[in-house]
């Protein structure tokens, strides 16, 4: 089956004692743990993609043994179970240690494709639990699951689901913080990534000043995760400058493809910054159907809105910063850590202007592009409409009526419709002028469909499958798996899946508005 090597436990220092009770671990970057059995675990569903690039059959997906490894309840020969210690600025403030509460390690699977490390998901306490419980729900399961998957289909930098079990054992949550806890069904989802190392597990240390063990971890990093770096630089100041720098490249254009497809992370707290530049940590987020910078789906972030969509790329600017404190604290030179951080704003730029062009199907950035996006952007936050009809509708659209689908009311469609029919006289003239051929016309579609999804996991959708699973019917998850394998092309007779969010999915729970609780 599965082959492991572990470099992480091999090469790092882990914790010497092997007990799950909640407490501080220094001078370790691991704990050994063993996820805690479940009563009656059960495959819901898996990533056949995510199984085949591990080398697993169907047979061995459905096997007792590898059910067994997958809810915590058995080992495979060769797993090193483990959690690591991590800390984070938590909604702007620095929070101490971390770690992973729920998250345990099952170790590192070596494939014809690469490395990857497994990771469960809800599978029981762990030194870092604090006074939780260590499981997770299956509602946010699902979601985890689906996202990883949808995301990747997308060609968005995210970690992977390989499966989705459910434990038959409850959870009890409090989803709105509001004293009305009830037990909920529990689930455990396996994620798959190269490595799940966090800029949190670099800020710990530095908040300890141990200097030495940050230095082992930032050599580690380096050295198995940019080895092209690690081959190019000999000082080791310029070795950590230039990976910093890689960091806020990955950065960069993993924000500028949230923006494109329309996706809020929810959390960013640095905790839940991937190293590598992969979307981690699939809690509260959401995708945006009404096209709002203000709008983020996390309820315990509603008064400040810090991660609200249109502000991801400031702050994942702000949490290199804390990064590059970090790596300040071995006494990189700050100047040079500095300079690097440029390279985010200088990429996210670049990026972030290639995407738009590419949704709008426009090819240069001059002026007037530049005009008739930004008064593109003014009217779609005059009025609400939805972002990913909007964009796909662009690509064919012969006149103005083509967007009228993307209007949610129809009370402001009417009196926005004159406007934006100027707008569209515009927009076509520029087209036109730069794609004088029926060739270019034609590639300006493709290009324009290849950027703009017709399909994504709107919220309402997942609740869908959520509120089936909950009733024992768990096939719309594999069937909204199955849409969101090909988000780009038109799926004929799986319209439903392109619709735009229905109204009474407005304010529901799960469908606009996301708890923490999980
Ligand atoms: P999150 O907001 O999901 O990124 O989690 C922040 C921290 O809380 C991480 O250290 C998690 O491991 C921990 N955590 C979240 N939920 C639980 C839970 N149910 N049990 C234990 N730890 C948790
Ligand atoms: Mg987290």
């Amino acid at each position: 089956m599965l082959k492991f090597d572990n470099r992480f436990v091999q090469s790092l220092p882990g914790d010497a004692n092997a007990s799950n009770h909640p407490r501080q671990v220094h001078g370790a970057l691991w704990s050994r743990v063993v996820p805690t059995p479940v009563a009656a675990p059960r495959l819901l569903a898996y990533s056949p993609e995510v199984a085949s690039m591990l080398g697993l059959s169907e047979a061995q997906m459905r096997s007792a043994d590898m059910v067994a490894a997958l809810s915590g309840t058995g080992v495979l020969a060769g797993m090193h179970t483990y959690a690591t210690a991590y800390g984070g600025h938590q909604f702007g403030n620095w929070a101490g240690q971390l770690g992973d509460g729920r998250a345990i390690l099952l170790g590192e699977a070596v494939t014809s494709n690469g490395r990857f490390e497994l990771q469960l998901k809800g599978a029981g306490r762990t030194p870092f639990s604090r006074g939780a419980d260590g499981r997770a729900v299956l509602r946010s399961s699902i979601r985890e699951f689906l996202c990883s998957e949808a995301m990747h289909h997308l060609g968005v930098p995210t970690t992977r689901a390989l499966s989705l079990v459910a434990t038959g054992d409850d959870v009890e949550r409090d989803m709105f913080y509001d004293g009305n806890a009830a037990l909920e069904p529990g689930a455990i989802v396996c994620r798959v990534a190269p490595t799940f190392i966090r800029f949190g597990h670099f800020e710990l240390l530095a908040s300890r000043n141990d200097s030495a063990l940050l230095r082992q971890l930032v050599d580690f990093t380096i050295t198995h995760y940019f080895a092209e770096i690690a081959k190019a630089y000999a000082d080791e100041n310029e070795r950590i400058v230039a990976w910093f720098a890689d960091v806020c490249v990955r950065t960069a254009k993993l924000v500028a493809e949230w923006m494109r497809a329309g996706f809020v992370h929810g959390v960013m707290n640095t905790d839940n910054m991937s190293i590598t530049g992969l979307t981690i940590d699939y809690g509260p987020y959401g995708w945006v159907d009404d096209f709002d910078p203000g709008w983020t789906p996390n309820t315990t972030d509603a008064s400040g809105k810090r991660y609200a969509f249109g502000r991801q790329p400031g702050v994942a600017h702000w949490n290199l910063a804390r990064l590059g404190d970090a790596l300040a604290t071995l006494g990189v030179d700050v100047a040079s850590l500095r300079a690097a951080l440029e390279k985010y704003e200088s990429t996210y730029g670049v990026a972030i202007n290639r995407v738009y062009s590419e949704k709008f199907g426009l090819y240069q950035w001059q002026d007037a592009e530049g005009d008739v996006m930004d008064a593109a952007f003014s009217m779609l936050m005059e009025s609400e409409i939805d972002m990913t009809i909007f964009f796909r509708a662009l690509a064919a659209a012969e006149d103005v009526d083509a967007i009228k689908d993307a209007f949610y009311l129809d009370g402001q469609w009417q009196p926005a419709r004159d406007k934006w029919a100027a707008w569209f006289v515009r927009y076509r003239a520029l087209i036109a002028e730069q794609n004088p051929s029926p060739t270019q016309l034609a590639a300006r579609v493709k290009r324009m469909n290849a950027a703009n999804p017709k399909y994504v996991l709107r919220n309402y959708l997942a609740q869908q499958a959520i509120d089936a699973a909950h009733g024992g019917d768990y096939s719309k998850i594999d069937e909204l798996l199955d849409v969101m394998r090909k988000p780009y092309v038109d799926q004929p007779g799986r319209e439903a899946f392109a619709m735009k969010r229905p109204d009474w999915a407005r304010t529901k729970a799960g469908c606009s508005m996301l708890s923490c609780s999980s």
